[in-house]
């Protein structure tokens, strides 16, 4: 499933790419997003009421983001269907470009991180588009806290 996402989900385009989800966003032009939605077979995740009306006279698959926060966005999405499931870097996209992210042997990044990251760190991932380059350190850590909180909303707790 193929998606592109309007301007004002910028927050929820980043984290759906980090679940895998190849996830258009960045274009302004309500037009352009429509064309391109129908060029490439992609569904429209829009706050816009007329924009998703528009769409789907055009028989677009388009879904209407009540939501203003985050997390209910995605539970908003969880009622669509959408999975969340095994977060970067598995099956990840770049959330900055939507490329698709592959591991890479230390040497190959030994002159394109900081020294400390390099000897901190073991492992490594590559964008092949946009060639930025992931490690397990503070970022990714918060992003796997936000990930347990999404995944684990509505379960039970257990122990
Ligand atoms: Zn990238």
């Amino acid at each position: 499933m193929k998606l592109i996402a309007d301007m004002m989900l910028g927050r929820l385009a980043r984290w759906l790419r980090l679940y895998g989800y190849d996830t258009l966003y960045g274009i302004e032009e309500d037009d352009e997003i429509l064309r391109t939605a129908l060029e490439e077979g992609r569904m429209l995740l829009s706050r816009d009421e007329e924009l998703v009306k528009r769409a789907k006279k055009l028989g677009i698959r388009a879904i209407l983001i009540d939501s203003n926060s985050f997390e209910a966005q995605i539970d908003e999405l969880k009622r669509e269907g959408f999975e969340f499931a095994e977060l970067f870097p598995a099956n990840a996209r770049c959330p900055k470009c939507n490329g698709l992210i592959l591991p890479v042997s230390k040497d190959e990044v030994r002159n394109k991180v900081p020294e400390s990251i390099y000897q901190k760190y073991d492992e490594f991932y590559i964008c092949t588009n946009c060639g930025q380059i992931y490690w397990p350190g503070r970022q990714w850590e918060e992003m796997i806290r936000i990930d347990r909180k999404i995944r684990n909303k509505g379960k039970p707790n257990v122990g």
